[in-house]
C-alpha cells in the first residue's frame, strides 16, 4: 500500500485557514476503520491519535473526532498500526509474517523488530534502528535458532523501547527513561557514585515490579548497542611507530628500540601498561549511520543536487578543485552516494589549568556530501583519531594516521555495502 493517499492526514487546514473538507472526510474514514477493530478498542472507546494524546488514552468517538479536528494527527502516523492496521513490510513474506504476528497489541509495531522505518511513531525505536542499522533485517528466517549475541543485544534494546517502566504505565518506557536520566547525568557532570545513589533512591520510590535498571554499569550495558566502536592502539613512546597490523605483537620499537610497556612491579599480577596509547574511532560505522538514519540519508546526496550560482561559493562543491576531481574520476563522480570527506586537525590543551605543557591532536573528518548548514555542525564532525601528547607530533603525524588512511584506501578500492534508508 502506498501512503500517498493518506497525505490528507497532515493537510488539516486550507491555505486560508479553514478546516480542509478532505481532512474531515479522512477523519471520518479513520474513525470508521478504528471502530471496525474491536481487538484494539476499549469497549466503545478508541485510542486517540491526536497530537496531544499521542495514543496514550482511550476516548469516546466524539472526543477523538473533536481532538483530531482541533489538534491534528501525531506526526508520521500514516500506518494505523495502533488501530489494528497490519504493518506493511517491503516483501510479501514479511507481510504474511506481520499478519500472523499482529495478534497481540504489543506486538503490533514490534513485528519481530523488522522494517519500522515507515509509520513508526516511537522515536526511541527509530533511534535503535538508526544506531544499529538494518543488519538484522532478515533475522527471523530461522526463528528456532538462538540469536547470536549481537542480535540478542539488538533485540533486548528493541524490547526496551516498548517495555513499560512499571505495569500499565502508559507514559514512561524503559529505554526512554534511561536515555533521559543518562542525559541528566552527563549534562550535570554527576559522578558515577552519586548517580548510583540517586538511582537507588529512585528505584525504591517506584512500584515494586518496575523495570528500571539499578546501576550506571547496567545502564551502559543495555545501551551499549547504540554506541560506536572505538579502538585503543599502543604506540612508541616517542611516536616512531604503532603496534598495529603486522607489528601488533612487537615488544619494542623497530626504530628507537624503546620498550612498549612500562616495567611491571614484581610479584604483582598486573596487566601490561603501554607507555603511550592512541584512540581510533572507526569511520565506516559512522558513515553507514548517516545512511541508516532518515534524518541524514537524503541529505547525503545534496552535493549533487543543489543548484550552483555563478561566482558565489557556498560549499566546496562550487570550487574548481571539486569540479576538477569530478572530471578526473568520472566513475566515482557518477554515483552521488559516494562520499567526499574533509580532514582537519589542530592541537588543543586538555588540561589548560595545570602548569604542565600537554597538547593532544584530535583529527576530525567531515562529510562534504552534506549541505553547508549541516556539515559545519558538531554532530557531523567526526572525531576519528586522537594523537596523544605531550608534544606536537610534527612530521610524525602520519604514523598516527595509518589506521585511518588504510581504511580510506580500502573504501576507495573496494567500498563497503551500506543500507541507504532513503533509497531502500
Ligand atoms: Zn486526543
Ligand atoms: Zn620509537
Amino acid at each position: 500500500m502506498s501512503f500517498s493517499d493518506r497525505s490528507w492526514m497532515y493537510r488539516r487546514l486550507t491555505a486560508d485557514g479553514f478546516i480542509n473538507p478532505e481532512f474531515v472526510d479522512g477523519v471520518d474514514a479513520f474513525i470508521h476503520y478504528a471502530c471496525s477493530q474491536p481487538a484494539y478498542m476499549d469497549g466503545s472507546k478508541i485510542r486517540c491519535p491526536c497530537k496531544k494524546c499521542k495514543h496514550k488514552c482511550f476516548l469516546f468517538i466524539d472526543e477523538v473526532h473533536l481532538h483530531l479536528l482541533i489538534k491534528g494527527f501525531v506526526p508520521n502516523y500514516f500506518q494505523w498500526t495502533r488501530h489494528g492496521e497490519p504493518l506493511i513490510a517491503s516483501t510479501s513474506r514479511r507481510t504474511e509474517e506481520h499478519k500472523t504476528m499482529n495478534i497481540n497489541e504489543n506486538d503490533v509495531e514490534d513485528g519481530g523488530g523488522r522494517n519500522l522505518a515507515e509509520g513508526s511513531e516511537n522515536s526511541y525505536r527509530q533511534m535503535v534502528h538508526d544506531g544499529v542499522g538494518y543488519t538484522f533485517d532478515n533475522y527471523g528466517e530461522n526463528v528456532d535458532e538462538e540469536p547470536n549475541p549481537q542480535a540478542k543485544q539488538f533485540f533486548d534494546l528493541l524490547q526496551s523501547t516498548d517495555r513499560e517502566l512499571w505495569p500499565n504505565c502508559e507514559t514512561m518506557m524503559q529505554l526512554s527513561s534511561i536515555a533521559r536520566i543518562l542525559n541528566i547525568k552527563s549534562e550535570g557532570h554527576i559522578s558515577e557514585r552519586s548517580f548510583d545513589k540517586i538511582l537507588e533512591w529512585y528505584n525504591e520510590s517506584l512500584p515494586v515490579d518496575h523495570t528500571m535498571v539499578d546501576s550506571f554499569y547496567n545502564m551502559k550495558k543495555l545501551i551499549r548497542g547504540l554506541g560506536l566502536p572505538m579502538e585503543k592502539i599502543d604506540c612508541c613512546r616517542i611516536g616512531c611507530m604503532l603496534y598495529w597490523g603486522d607489528d601488533m605483537n612487537l615488544d619494542q620499537c623497530k626504530f628507537c628500540g624503546q620498550p612498549r610497556f612500562k616495567p611491571k612491579k614484581i610479584s604483582i599480577k598486573q596487566k601490561l601498561v603501554p607507555w603511550k596509547l592512541m584512540y581510533y574511532f572507526p569511520l565506516t560505522p559512522k558513515l553507514q549511520r548517516l545512511y541508516a538514519s532518515e534524518v541524514t540519508a537524503s541529505h547525503m546526496r545534496w552535493h549533487a543536487k543543489h543548484e550552483q550560482e555563478d561566482g558565489v561559493m557556498t560549499h566546496p562543491t562550487d570550487a574548481l578543485a571539486w569540479k576538477h576531481f569530478n572530471d578526473t574520476h568520472v566513475d566515482f563522480a557518477v554515483d552521488s552516494r559516494n562520499i567526499r570527506l574533509g580532514l582537519s586537525m589542530d592541537g588543543f590543551q586538555p588540561f589548560s589549568q595545570s602548569s604542565q605543557q600537554y597538547s593532544s591532536w584530535p583529527i576530525l573528518i567531515t562529510p562534504y556530501n552534506l549541505p553547508p548548514w549541516m556539515c559545519m555542525k558538531e554532530a557531523y564532525m567526526f572525531l576519528t583519531v586522537i594523537v596523544p601528547g605531550p608534544t606536537n607530533p610534527k612530521q610524525k603525524v602520519d604514523v598516527f594516521l595509518q589506521p585511518l588512511i588504510t581504511k580510506l584506501q580500502q573504501l576507495w578500492d573496494y567500498g563497503v555495502q551500506t543500507y541507504d534508508v532513503s533509497k531502500k
